[in-house]
């Protein structure tokens, strides 16, 4: 294992990684999990990559967990990335399709690493909030690993996350609020309980797992776009443009710290995709502060939507996501609740996908994008499809 020490990602203080740590103990804010990349590289080598096992524990060396200590996995990460056929014709459309991960969402990325984190260091009983799938994800690794699963739900979470977290075995509560109020409940009652606080970037290992979406992009890049030319030496090419659903945003967060290792490791340039957070009318945090041009995001009153990923009005990491929007020169958009149903329907016929409402809310913020001109003709876009439609279909019943 590389992991050398977790570092703050505001103040910088450095914590021990051998212990169970949640956020900084000077500034309480997010822990990064920082790698000796120039150790890792000498066995992680892009070449013997596709020899390896089609999981996101193909790049071990990048991620936590000591040496013959074996992942709590399902086979997670290593997802198709597929070209779109109909919906866009005027940009390179390609859709990473999330929703074969295991528990159909790409939840299951973090929750594989956090979870073979937790277990190695001694936790017992693992508790989350959860609007959506971050539950289904925990409850399915927590069996795997023979750990408790304690996940506190709003009582309008789509049925399907509810009925799977409880047919995984988990302790399901059911709480009147938001995932704000249920991760204060956790707050509340963890010491009581003896539960370690599994909340995206309140534990240092999900966001591991979720950059691994960055380094498959670039290997997937490599690999389709470079076929044809000599040089299978000469730097992967990123996608001009990312779409990203963003409710805590860990993927993005997580991406972008994959992006800076890549170009440590020399595997990749300067050259950043241009970064855009996809949120929800009735719940967007991020793209108020980004249009205020504030360095942080104020709690977002009265959060609703039908896409659960996204309700999540006050998010740790908004410093982050907001410094990465600007850093890439991308932006933050938001999209209401019937024009993603209508969007998403669009994207299953002519892509043959039934998308995640946040998914849809992407393809839709790539129209209006488009249409005002932030995303040009024929640059290389990516979409994430981050879960699939299947979970949500009490959104359909009424349409
Ligand atoms: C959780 C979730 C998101 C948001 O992901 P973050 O990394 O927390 O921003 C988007 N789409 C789906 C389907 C999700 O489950
Ligand atoms: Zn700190």
């Amino acid at each position: 294992m590389f992991l050398t020490h977790l570092e703050c990602s505001a103040c910088g203080r450095q914590h021990d990684w051998s212990r169970l740590q949640n956020l900084c103990a000077e500034c309480q804010k997010p822990l990064f999990a920082i790698v000796d990349l120039a150790a890792g590289s000498r066995t992680l080598k892009r070449e013997t990559l596709a020899t390896r096992e089609k999981s996101l524990w193909r790049y071990r060396e990048v991620l936590p967990l000591p040496d013959g200590v074996e992942p709590i996995s399902f086979g997670e990460g290593g997802t198709p990335l597929l070209r779109a056929k109909k919906f866009a014709t005027d940009v390179d459309l390609w859709i990473k399709d999330e929703s074969l991960n295991p528990t159909q969402s790409f939840k299951a990325r973090g929750m594989s690493v956090a979870v073979s984190m937790a277990k190695y260091l001694g936790a017992t009983k693992l508790a989350v909030p959860s609007a959506g799938n971050a539950g289904g994800a925990l409850a399915a690794y927590a069996a795997r690993a023979g750990l408790e699963a304690h996940i506190f739900m709003p009582r309008d979470t789509p049925r399907a996350n509810i009925i799977e977290c409880r047919e995984l075995g988990a302790h399901v509560t059911l709480i009147d609020g938001l995932i704000t109020d249920c991760g204060a409940e956790i707050a509340r009652r963890k010491e009581k309980e003896g539960w370690f606080d599994m909340s995206t970037l309140k534990e240092p290992y999900r966001v591991e797992g979720k950059k691994i979406l960055g380094y498959e992009l670039a290997e997937q890049c490599d690999w389709q776009h470079r076929k044809s030319s000599r040089a299978r030496d000469l730097r992967s090419e990123l996608p001009d443009v990312i779409l990203y659903p963003t409710g805590g945003g860990t993927g993005l967060i997580g991406m972008w710290k994959a992006f800076d290792e890549m170009e440590v490791l020399g595997w990749i340039g300067k050259k950043r995709p241009r970064m855009f957070a996809v949120q929800a009318t009735g719940c967007a945090p991020i793209v108020r502060a980004f249009d205020a041009g504030e360095k942080t995001a104020v709690e977002f009153p009265d959060a609703h939507t039908i896409a659960s990923g996204l309700r999540v009005p006050k998010a740790i990491g908004d410093f982050l996501i907001l410094k990465i929007l600007r850093q890439s020169n991308g932006g933050a958009i938001s999209i209401d609740d019937e024009e993603m149903i209508r969007v998403g329907r669009e994207v299953g016929s002519s892509e043959g996908l039934f998308v995640a409402l946040e998914a849809a809310a992407c393809f839709a913020a790539l129209k209006s994008l488009r249409s005002t001109g932030k995303i040009h003709s024929g640059e290389r876009v990516v979409i994430f499809n981050t879960g699939s439609g299947i979970k949500y279909l009490d959104c359909y019943e009424s349409q």
